[in-house]
């Protein structure tokens, strides 16, 4: 588990583009809308996501990140900050009940550092 709760030093919101964050060691997060919506992390996405097969994940500590749909064009209608710990984003199909909070954005940032592209490797 991390030591240290994830905080931003800096966060920069495009409603059209998406969400870099630059964190307090330094690293910088870019995350494209659709990734953000793809990944919201409210019961009603991740019940959508999974299907039937519910908390299937969190076994080995590797998640299966399998879109399955993709909302083409996402954008945000508005992005708001949720006290000191999450962000909440409205999308452009009006669905705004995720809390994104920093933990949660630093897990899933999508640079390669922290994806690397051997995913599914044995
Ligand atoms: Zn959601
Ligand atoms: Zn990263």
């Amino acid at each position: 588990m991390p030591v240290a709760v994830s905080e931003p030093r800096s966060v920069d919101i495009s409603l059209s583009q998406g969400i870099s964050i630059v964190w307090r060691d330094g690293h910088l997060s870019r995350y494209p809308i659709l990734y953000l919506r793809e990944r919201c992390p409210c019961a009603t996405c991740a019940g959508t996501h999974g299907e039937a097969t519910t908390r299937v994940r969190a076994a080995d500590g590797r998640s299966n990140p399998l879109p399955m749909f993709k909302p083409v064009g996402a954008t945000l209608k508005a992005a708001q900050p949720v006290g000191r710990y999450a962000l909440q984003f409205q999308f452009s199909d009006d669905h705004n009940t995720g809390l994104f909070t920093w933990n949660y954005l630093r897990e899933i940032c999508p640079c390669d550092l922290c994806r690397p592209p051997s995913s599914g490797g044995a």
